[in-house]
């Protein structure tokens, strides 16, 4: 598959491609969205003022604070007639009171399937794939751009089906599934189920498994490759942005390859706000730079990662990010699902304003969250509407439910007993042999 032209551009053409590029955008910015104009004139700068990535850095960042502040269409830069695609983030727990709406006009929404296109020829995938997915939608909505990508590349998509690994197993094998896309949570439960149920990889016609929206820790990768005996590749996104799109690895897994003719990457320290070398990591803050519905500008993504822009062994010169190292907030994710501890309080409190303890256990297994168990003190739960104790822990497990999608454990401690740690992290390993010798 031979390589767009912007994927083998020199740095300096990459760089002259993004300034030129981010004239549009502050322009789109600048006269369609007043939180922009307002920042812009308190600097008495003016769009065209911006000709270098210093001129940019006079610009504040935008967080994710300011995007919920401007719920529901605040920073939109195009008129809703104009928008054909809104994705809304965790609309049950309001993010800390608001939730984030971001919207996509018709070139957004192709843009975005094009960077999927882009990933999925990165990795030489082909119209002669059948391309599985298994994530849950309504969760992870920007799921369906695997199925939209897979289509438009002329691959075929294998039939979609609730998320059970024995289902998604079956039809690997009776539609002769050569691609996978799906969570890494998931893929680590469908090879514990090949295990249970003796299934060895060579009963499935897999050519590679795409793995997202959380990070690929490097341990968890030669895991599931030893499971699954096929090549495993992570993928990079931002919720707020287009997720998953953005970047992705190559065959060479040296790092994902990031958009950057849609994308402006800078890395700054998380705590100063100033630029870091390349190659030392730092948090990624991006601008978009053809986003016609919600432009972003230096938007402090909260993931701290490092950026390389040497060449890449692939021939691609698109700088390629690490996977995420950790956040620079206290961001949870299970299976997937981003959340906040704060949000989980907020709940717990909403159900009983009297309640003043919990602890939240993450249990993970091979380096991606799976569980999420809440511990409450058993004293706090005398006034609960109902009474009885198996009421009241179903009530807080099924409001849970409702609001992050998870199965979430709900326990009760003897208060003295409770753990001092607000949050703990457990580790457990499990199939130590994922599938049964040959
Ligand atoms: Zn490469």
């Amino acid at each position: 598959m031979p390589l767009e032209p912007v994927e083998s551009l020199s740095r300096e053409e990459i760089r002259m491609l993004q300034m030129e590029r981010l004239q549009v955008a502050l322009n789109r910015a600048f006269l369609n969205v007043d939180f922009y104009r307002r920042r812009m004139d308190a600097l008495d700068l003016l769009p065209e003022d911006v000709r270098t990535l210093e001129d940019l850095r006079r610009m504040p960042f935008t967080t994710r604070r300011d995007l919920a502040e401007h719920y529901p269409y605040g920073l939109f830069a195009a008129p809703l007639r104009s928008i054909v695609r809104l994705k809304i983030t965790n609309p049950m727990l309001r993010d800390r009171g608001k939730p984030v709406v971001v919207g996509f006009t018709r070139h957004d929404v192709t843009m975005w399937q094009s960077l999927m296109k882009r990933l999925y020829a990165q990795l030489g995938m082909t119209d002669r794939d059948i391309v599985q997915v298994a994530f849950n939608f309504s969760l992870f909505p920007g799921a369906f751009t695997f199925n939209h990508a897979a289509e438009a590349m002329g691959a075929t998509l294998a039939p979609s089906a609730t998320i059970s690994a024995r289902l998604q197993l079956q039809i690997m094998q009776d539609f002769r599934s050569t691609v996978l896309a799906t969570t890494g949570a998931f893929a680590l439960h469908i090879v514990e189920t090949m295990a249970a149920e003796a299934i060895h990889p060579r009963r499935l016609h897999l050519r590679l498994v795409l793995l997202g929206p959380d990070p690929l820790p490097e341990a968890t990768r030669t895991h599931l490759e030893r499971g699954l005996g096929v090549p495993v590749y992570g993928l990079y996104g931002v919720n707020e942005m287009v997720e998953p799109g953005m970047a992705g690895e190559c065959a060479q897994k040296a790092g994902m390859h990031l958009a950057e003719d849609q994308f402006m990457a800078e890395i700054v320290h998380p705590d100063t706000g100033q630029p870091v070398a390349s190659g030392h990591e730092g948090e990624l803050v991006l601008t978009t730079l053809t986003a016609e519905g919600y432009p972003l500008i230096r938007y402090r993504t909260g993931d701290v990662t490092v950026l390389r822009d040497s060449p890449c062994g692939c021939g691609r010169t698109l700088a390629r990010l690490s996977p995420v190292l950790r956040r620079t907030d206290n961001r949870l994710s299970i299976r997937g699902i981003p959340f906040y501890p704060e949000e989980i309080e907020t709940l717990l409190q909403e159900m009983d304003p009297a309640l003043d303890d919990f602890r939240l256990v993450v249990t993970t297994s091979h380096g991606i969250g799976d569980q999420l168990e809440v511990l409450l003190p058993r004293e706090s739960t005398r006034d609960y509407p109902g009474g009885g104790r198996p009421q009241v822990l179903e009530m807080v497990r099924s409001t849970l439910r409702r609001a992050l999608g998870l199965g979430v454990r709900v326990s009760m401690v003897d208060r003295d007993r409770m753990p001092r740690e607000g949050l703990i992290h457990k580790t457990v390993f499990r199939s130590a042999e994922p599938f049964p010798p040959a």
